[in-house]
């Protein structure tokens, strides 16, 4: 079972990947479930529907997801691949991932930072094992090709050498569990 649980498409405003190359790409890997996890950051950037003109960097705007365009399109998405893959929404709010559920997320983009594994991120994962906490999702935290789906392999392994043994996706707010 292959899921990357925390990906951005070109809804997100630092990231230019359109959403289905993005689910493409992501059944050329061979994954099984991806949840797009676009940027909305409440209070910092302005809505599209706010009435407000947006503001620009240059070409790109700096604004949250559109959010009825964002679910039409996961939605469609949903309807062309569903045989495929399966796509499920999610939004990130200020780093904070929120996928239809509570746990704590393995976010592997450390590793394109030259951060592997490290020590503090091990040992809140200690922490939340040791204190019963079984709901862990694993996303790449990618915003362009090569970053998709990326060293999800090393952090399941990662996740066994600190004893746990299963991971999750998340279907209709309830945990779904799969072995690392
Ligand atoms: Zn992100």
């Amino acid at each position: 079972m292959l899921a990357d649980y925390h990906v951005h498409t070109e809804f997100s405003d630092d990231s230019v990947y359109p959403m289905e190359e993005v689910i493409q790409d992501a059944i050329d890997i061979g994954m099984n479930e991806i949840c797009i996890t676009d940027h909305v950051d409440y209070g910092i950037k302005d809505d599209w529907d706010s009435g407000r003109k947006i503001r620009y960097r240059g070409n790109d705007p700096i604004a949250n997801v559109d959010y009825p365009r964002y679910m039409t399109e996961i939605r469609k998405m949903q309807l062309l691949y569903g045989d495929k893959i399966t796509v499920r929404a999610g939004m990130e709010f200020l780093k904070i991932v929120i996928e239809d559920g509570k746990g704590i997320e393995v976010n592997t983009s450390s590793h394109r930072y030259g951060l592997k594994d490290s020590t503090p991120s091990r040992n809140i994962l200690k922490l939340y094992r040791d204190l019963g906490g079984r709901i862990i999702t694993i996303g790449s935290d990618s915003h362009s090709p090569g970053q998709l789906g990326a060293y999800i392999s090393d952090a399941r392994e990662m996740l066994k050498s600190l004893g746990f043994r299963q991971f999750c996706t998340f279907e209709r707010m309830r945990p779904v569990f799969h072995e690392l």
